[in-house]
């Protein structure tokens, strides 16, 4: 499933974290060595022969870029609802009329001349595995204390908290001064759907949460974005990282997604500061 569906989805069907394995055997993992692939195979990667299957755009072949002032932003494609995320830019900066590149991030090499990077949902523990596998957990941390804007959702969301309750990924990125409690909602039959008033956004989004992680403590490094009735925050900002606890690549609308592009082109086009 590369396009988002048109309706809403259910969340009693099986949805990103519950289907890891046909995501992954879908949307290949491309080790870069031999350790790593066995990493991977741990890890629950496909085992068939992944040379063959398409490579993502990167830097080397000059597509994806965005084109001359263009933006070329990434979406970790290791595990997870990557195929969604990349669908949702698309369509969001076809809605903006802004020339985005966007490809999908496999190897430390594929981070070169990005503009920003989408962490997607699927499951913490399974891409913070593939993180170390293929060598990207120091390269993503460097670029995002770099500034590089990276948005992490869900499982992303773990990724990029400082604090993780409930188990703690092998590898991780753990720049954002949060404590995340995962899973926070409880079980996949326990996902929910609703209406959130996001700070920056005109209109309130629908948002899908799935065996969600939920923000415990917000540091004052952080500010919430985005919060349930009872006060409970599942959306953050740190400077240039973006976290966000429930799924918005799993409806129609492309608003956070149209967000999200506008901070990276306001990194990117921004003035050099004056000395
Ligand atoms: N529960 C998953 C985890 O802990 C995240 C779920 C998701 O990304 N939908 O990693």
């Amino acid at each position: 499933m590369s396009q988002p569906r048109g309706d809403t989805p259910s969340v009693t069907e099986p949805a990103a974290d519950a289907r890891p394995a046909s995501a992954v055997s879908e949307q290949a993992a491309r080790p870069a060595s031999a350790p790593a692939e066995e990493a991977a195979a741990r890890a629950g990667a496909p085992s068939e022969p992944i040379a063959a299957r398409p490579r993502a755009a990167s830097p080397a072949d000059g597509r994806a870029t965005g084109g001359p002032g263009g933006l070329c932003i990434g979406v970790l494609a290791v595990q997870g609802d990557f195929a969604e995320h990349a669908a949702m830019l698309r369509r969001a900066a076809a809605g903006l009329g802004r020339a985005v590149g966007v490809r999908e991030v496999r190897t430390p090499r594929d981070l070169d001349g990005l503009d920003g990077l989408i962490v997607p949902g699927g499951e913490s523990t399974t891409i913070g595995k593939l993180l170390v596998a293929y060598g990207l957990e120091a390269p993503i941390r460097e670029a995002a204390s770099a500034g590089l804007p990276v948005w992490g959702t869900c499982a992303g969301m773990i990724l990029l908290a400082r604090d993780i309750l409930g188990g703690e990924p092998d590898g991780r990125i753990g720049l954002m001064d949060l404590t995340v409690q995962r899973n926070a909602f409880g079980r996949q039959i326990d996902s929910f759907e609703t209406e959130l008033t996001f700070s920056g956004l005109e209109r309130p989004i629908h948002a899908v949460f799935i065996r969600a992680p939920l923000v415990e403590r917000l540091g004052p490094q952080a500010e919430a974005l985005a919060s349930l009735p009872n006060g409970r925050v599942v959306a953050a900002r740190q400077g240039n990282l973006l976290a966000t606890a429930f799924h918005p690549e799993l409806t129609p609308d492309v608003s956070l997604h149209a967000y999200f592009i506008e901070q990276c082109a306001a990194r990117t086009h921004a003035p050099a500061p004056s000395r």
